[in-house]
């Protein structure tokens, strides 16, 4: 019998045009100029060519707005799994308040089921975002996992690259210090593991892969930017990233972000984003190829799955109190 392949879980956040002019500090923002009817149908037309379903974290907000009921349905119809992605995708929501977060957590939950249908039981915290209040909220609202940590030590050299290239005041600044998270993230396990609360309760976290031992981020917005540079390159990061993989028997935790499938073709609003400059057909045909290779390597399956997956596994998981 052929040896069974690991499981690698793919996921999208669903990131829109306003929030990255809101993080970026771009007036107009406020009135939530979207890109979904644009980006949705190509995703959902690549990624049935490639046969994977996938996981989609909705923000909140987008699905509050009726116009993109429809795309957004569409996502469930073509037999994607959606998961909460917060309301007002604030990078900076650590520090809110329990309260502020729990009302942030549901309005997300209600907007995404009127407008798709599901009742979310994922969560992935914008700009890989979370608190211990978070993860109690979560665990009350009888959520099956946490997606949101990103384990890298390199997120002060990504919030230094945010803030130079944005026109953000010094306040502005100030509130979005913990953007991207800080050094300590890179201490948390790749593998996925279990929050223990005081009162003994547990929740599952499935962290975003970075690369084994080295800990550098390999998700599709890297690897777009390294194939700018050569697709052999390109190639030999995610080989590199993969056997690393393998051979720490981590089943990684693949993020993709709309802004992986289009360029400045399309959004000519958000040039200011690297990467912008590389042509929508191009991404598209380098993420056919990094799936692909994936595919090769890895059984490719939505979060919820991934995580059922791991469900008799879970007494032997790593636990982290908090
Ligand atoms: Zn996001």
């Amino acid at each position: 019998m052929p040896k069974k392949k690991l499981l690698a879980s793919i996921s999208l956040d669903l990131d829109d045009q306003w929030s990255y002019m809101k993080v970026h500090g771009d007036k107009g923002w406020e009135t939530f100029p979207s890109y979904l009817n644009v980006v949705v149908p190509i995703v959902l037309d690549v990624l049935d060519k490639l046969e994977v379903k996938i996981t989609f974290f909705i923000v909140g907000q987008d699905a509050a707005i009726e116009k993109n009921h429809n795309v957004l349905k569409m996502i469930v119809e073509r037999g994607h799994e959606v998961g909460n992605h917060s309301f007002h995708h604030e990078s900076w929501l650590q520090s809110y308040s329990k309260e502020k977060i729990e009302d942030e957590i549901l309005k997300a939950e209600e907007a995404i089921f009127k407008a798709t249908g599901k009742r979310t039981v994922c969560f992935r915290g914008p700009g890989f975002s979370w608190s211990n209040d978070l993860l109690m909220v979560l665990k009350k609202r009888n959520y099956i996992f946490d997606a949101s940590l990103l384990p890298t030590y390199i997120s002060p050299l990504m919030r230094r690259y945010y803030f130079w290239k944005s026109t953000l005041s010094k306040e502005e600044k100030e509130s979005r210090k913990e953007l991207f998270g800080s050094f300590k993230e890179g201490f948390y396990p790749l593998k996925p593991f279990i929050w223990k609360f005081k009162n003994n309760e547990q929740l599952l976290e499935i962290p975003v892969t970075t690369m084994p031992v080295f800990k550098i981020p390999f998700h599709q917005s890297y690897l777009l930017y390294i194939s700018n540079v050569s697709g052999n390159l390109m190639k030999a990061y995610l080989n590199f990233s993969i056997l690393m993989c393998k051979i720490t028997g981590t089943q990684p935790s693949y993020l993709l972000h709309p802004l992986d499938l289009i360029g400045k073709d399309h959004v000519p609003e958000l040039s200011f984003f690297p990467g912008m400059n590389i042509k929508s057909d191009k991404k598209l045909k380098v993420f056919e190829k990094t799936i692909t290779i994936l595919k090769k390597h890895f059984q490719l399956v939505n979060m919820t799955e991934y995580a059922a997956s791991l469900s008799p596994h879970l007494k032997k998981l790593e636990p982290e109190r908090i």
